[in-house]
C-alpha cells in the first residue's frame, strides 16, 4: 500500500521515461523538464553510474580535422557536409555555455591534423585548404585552419606536416558528465541507476519498460537513447555498436605536447593529459571485430597505438602505459548523420531512438 506522499512525489505518472544517462540521454531529460516543469521524467541507466561513450571517449571538443572534413565534403555534398559542421559547431558552444569552461574542465588548446612526411593526405589537404577555409568562412566566421609546421619540433613530435586551428580544444569528460548529472537531477528528474531495460511493450496509452530487477516503469513516453547498445532493444533501426580503444601512458617527463591532434582523417587521435598522452583510434584496422558491444581491448590495435606513440608521438621517448579501455559508439548500418527517429505513429511524444555518430 503507497502513502499519498510516496504517489505524490515517487511513484506518480511518469511522463517521459529515458533510456540510457549519456550526454544525449541527460540532455533529453533536462531540455524536455524545462518545457514541462510539472511532469515527473525518469532516466533508466543500466550502469552504476553513465557507462556508456560518454565516459569512455577521449575529451575531443571538436568539429572536424581537414582531412575528415575534405572526406565528408566528397562523400556527402557541401551542404550536409557543412551542416554537420555547424551543428557541432553550435553544440559544443552550447555546451560550454550551459555547463560552463571550468565545471567541463575545457581547454582551448586548438586542434590539430598532423601528416606523416610521406602521406598523400597531406597532399590532398595542401590543395583543397584555401578552399576549405573559405566553406567553412560563413559557419566559424573567418579562415579556420593555418599550417603549423614549425611547432612540430617544438612538441616534440616526428617530423611531418601539421594544421592548427584555435577554435577546438580539449574537455574532461568524467567532470562534464558530473557537472551535467548534477544539473538534471536539481531540475527534478530522477536518475535511476543499476536500472537495465531488457524489454518494452506498448500499449494504448503507455510504454512498459521492463527492467533487470523484475520491477517494470510505465510511462506516458519513451525516449531510448542506448546509441551503440541499441541494438539489444530495437535491432530494425539498423545500428551498429562500434568499439573504440584507447590507452593512457604514465607520467612523461619533459612533455611538450599540448592541444588535441588528428591523425589520418581521424581514424587516429591522441591529445595531452596532465603531462601524460591519451591515444586512441585504429578501428579501421580490424572493422569487423570492432562491431561489438563487448568491453574490451584487442592486441591488434593496441600495438598499432602503441606503434604510432613510438614513431610519431614520443620519437625517441621512453614511456610506459598506465590503463588501456574502450567505448562503444553507434553507427547507422548505412551511414549518415546521428539518427533521431519517431518509431511510433502516436501523436505527441513519440518513442525515439537516438544513436550518435
Ligand atoms: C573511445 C571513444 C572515443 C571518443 N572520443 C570522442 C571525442 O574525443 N570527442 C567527441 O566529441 N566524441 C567522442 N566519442 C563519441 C562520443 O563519446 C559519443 O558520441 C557520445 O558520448 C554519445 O553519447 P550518447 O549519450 O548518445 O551515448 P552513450 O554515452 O553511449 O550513452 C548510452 C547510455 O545508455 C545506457 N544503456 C544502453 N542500453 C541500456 C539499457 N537497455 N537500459 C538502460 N540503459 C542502457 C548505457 O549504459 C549508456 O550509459 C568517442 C567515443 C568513444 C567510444
Amino acid at each position: 500500500m503507497k502513502s499519498i506522499w510516496e504517489e505524490r512525489s515517487f511513484s506518480g505518472e511518469t511522463a517521459l521515461a529515458v533510456v540510457g544517462a549519456g550526454i544525449t540521454g541527460l540532455f533529453t531529460a533536462l531540455n524536455y523538464s524545462r518545457k514541462h516543469p510539472d511532469h515527473r521524467v525518469v532516466v533508466l541507466e543500466s550502469g552504476p553510474h553513465p557507462v556508456g561513450a560518454s565516459v569512455k571517449n577521449a575529451g575531443f571538443a571538436c568539429f572536424g580535422s581537414p582531412s575528415e572534413l575534405l572526406h565528408d565534403l566528397d562523400a556527402l555534398g557541401e551542404t550536409t557536409a557543412l551542416q554537420r559542421v555547424e551543428e557541432r559547431w553550435h553544440g559544443l558552444l552550447e555546451l560550454r555555455q550551459e555547463l560552463g569552461d571550468e565545471a567541463i574542465g575545457f581547454e582551448p588548446v586548438g586542434g590539430y591534423e598532423i601528416f606523416r612526411a610521406d602521406n598523400v593526405l597531406y597532399t590532398r589537404v595542401a590543395e583543397r585548404f584555401d578552399s576549405l577555409n573559405a566553406a567553412l568562412r560563413g559557419i566559424l566566421g573567418k579562415d579556420i585552419f593555418v599550417w603549423a609546421d614549425d611547432r612540430i619540433a617544438a612538441m616534440g613530435l616526428g617530423s611531418g606536416h601539421m594544421t592548427w586551428n584555435a577554435l577546438e580544444g580539449a574537455v574532461d569528460s568524467g567532470k562534464l558528465m558530473r557537472a551535467l548529472l548534477r544539473k538534471v537531477q536539481e531540475s527534478g528528474v530522477e536518475v535511476r541507476f543499476n536500472a537495465k531495460v531488457g524489454s518494452w511493450t506498448e500499449g494504448q496509452h503507455a510504454v512498459a519498460l521492463r527492467i533487470h530487477d523484475g520491477s517494470a516503469l510505465h510511462a506516458k513516453h519513451a525516449v531510448f537513447a542506448t546509441n551503440g547498445f541499441s541494438r539489444a532493444l530495437a535491432p530494425e533501426c539498423g545500428i551498429l555498436p562500434a568499439r573504440g580503444q584507447v590507452l593512457l601512458t604514465n607520467a612523461i617527463p619533459g612533455l611538450s605536447l599540448k592541444g588535441t591532434f588528428h591523425l589520418d582523417e581521424g581514424y587516429f587521435y591522441f591529445r595531452h593529459y596532465q603531462g601524460r598522452v591519451l591515444i586512441g583510434g585504429g578501428r579501421h584496422l580490424d572493422k569487423a571485430g570492432e562491431t561489438t558491444e563487448v568491453d574490451g581491448t584487442t592486441p591488434q590495435i593496441q600495438q598499432a597505438l602503441e606503434e604510432v606513440l613510438r614513431t610519431l608521438v614520443l620519437p625517441g621517448k621512453d614511456f610506459s602505459i598506465a590503463q588501456r579501455w574502450s567505448g562503444v559508439m553507434g553507427f547507422r548500418e548505412q551511414g549518415g548523420p546521428p539518427l533521431v527517429e519517431r518509431l511510433s505513429p502516436a501523436a505527441c511524444w513519440p518513442r525515439a531512438w537516438a544513436a550518435s555518430a
